[in-house]
């Protein structure tokens, strides 16, 4: 089956009511019919559902489309992006190791390297992704994880899965990629070599704003123990979030084709613009790694980033001027957003790191929705004539 049938077919056995569209099951736990089933259960000697922290349907249906879609044997949902991101640490790494990561990741993600995982005695270095012939100078013989996002959020770095792959096999190290940005309908980390695969599922994934979740994804072995991690500490889906999630796959490629088309008229379309600088998008032959992308990615995606002329007064100029672009701390929507990185989701990270990842002050950030592009230009040119 091709990427659209799987993400509209995979589906959970249908009840005796013969549902057509797939069912929900919002319930906490599920019910035996003997006390010997429920100890063939509990044993694991049956398979079967106990409790939704530990399984539901719902979230099973939207793991089995993610792993699926992303080439890999299997998937566990979380509550969160981050949940997902933390738990794909957690569960692989312990006291005394050490992680090499990307230093454009995601605020949050950069928060649990630098200042969560210390206090458990688990070390980062970071590395620049862009620069792979220094990715060994932080090797040490703790090293047990890669960590990288590409494209980054929000600088748009594209970083080479192959030479990453290779760095991790040859040192025997764990690459786990964040891949929110592109989705499995844009690039599948996995078939260059990746182990590990996380997702923020409330970006493209749902695609319209409504709800949070993760997924990271994997082999059997190493997905195993994130649900082990998952149901312990309890960062598991709702099955009403993993629903709608499941449901929002269905139309993912379709949405994503869309994104990537506005994405790149809007990008081409500012790089004429005289107030606008450094218009980044991985799909336009502008973009330092554009062949890069070209090669590892079906499309650029739905994210397109430019610097604003005049610094921080610009950028804030620029946001009250828009008239339909939303203001809000979330991207992958159908609503077109703005934003501004350096005040908002990297507002917590030291300063002389946005500089090194590219988040200067007049750094703009746009998610491309799917209203008409004429309307998404005419907005962003009027508020650039401020
Ligand atoms: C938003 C985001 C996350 C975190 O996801 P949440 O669902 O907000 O917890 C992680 N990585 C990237 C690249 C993101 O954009």
């Amino acid at each position: 089956m091709k990427f659209e049938t799987k993400a509209i077919r995979i589906q959970t056995k249908r009840s005796e009511h013969r549902e057509h569209s797939t069912p929900i099951f919002p319930t906490s736990s599920f019910v035996f019919e003997n006390a010997e089933q429920m100890q063939a259960i509990f044993g694991g000697e049956e398979k079967g559902n106990i409790y939704s922290r530990f399984t539901n349907p719902s979230a099973r249906e939207f793991e089995e489309k993610m792993a699926a879609l992303e080439g890999v044997e299997n998937a566990m949902a979380t509550a969160t992006g981050m949940a997902a991101v933390f738990a794909s640490f957690m569960a692989h790494l312990k006291k005394g190791d050490h992680v090499i990561a990307s230093r454009a990741v995601f605020g949050s993600s950069f928060q649990i390297l630098a200042q969560t995982l210390p206090n458990y005695g688990i070390t980062t270095t970071y590395i620049n992704p862009l620069m792979p012939e220094t990715w060994s100078e932080a090797l040490n013989e703790n090293t047990k994880m890669f960590f990288l996002e590409t494209p980054s959020n929000p600088g748009l770095a594209v970083v080479d899965l192959v030479k990453a792959s290779k760095f991790a096999k040859e040192n025997n190290l764990l690459l786990n990629v964040d891949n929110c940005f592109a989705t499995p309908y844009l690039q599948n980390p996995a078939k260059y070599g990746a182990d590990i695969i996380t997702h923020s599922a409330t970006k493209f994934i749902d695609g319209q704003g409504r709800v949070m979740g993760g997924i990271v994804a994997g082999n059997h072995e190493l997905v195993e123990r994130v649900y082990l991690f998952i149901r312990r500490t309890g960062g598991s889906i709702s099955p009403f979030n993993a629903w709608v999630l499941s449901k929002s796959l269905e139309t993912l490629a379709i949405r994503m084709d869309r994104h990537c088309q506005n994405a790149l008229s809007l990008a081409k379309w500012l790089e004429t613009q005289p107030n606008v600088s450094n218009v980044r998008y991985p799909f336009l032959e502008s973009h330092p790694q554009y062949e890069i992308a070209k090669k590892q990615m079906r499309q650029g995606g739905g994210i397109v980033t430019f610097e604003i002329e005049g610094g921080i007064e610009s950028g804030v100029n620029f946001l009250n001027s828009l008239n339909m672009l939303s203001l809000t701390a979330n991207l992958g929507d159908s609503r077109s957003i703005a934003s501004h990185p350096a005040s908002t989701t990297h507002l917590r990270v030291p300063n002389e790191e946005h500089l090194k990842v590219g988040i200067t002050e007049g750094l703009i950030r746009i998610s491309v929705g799917l209203e008409h592009i004429d309307d998404i230009i005419d907005d962003i040119e009027n508020a650039l004539k401020w």
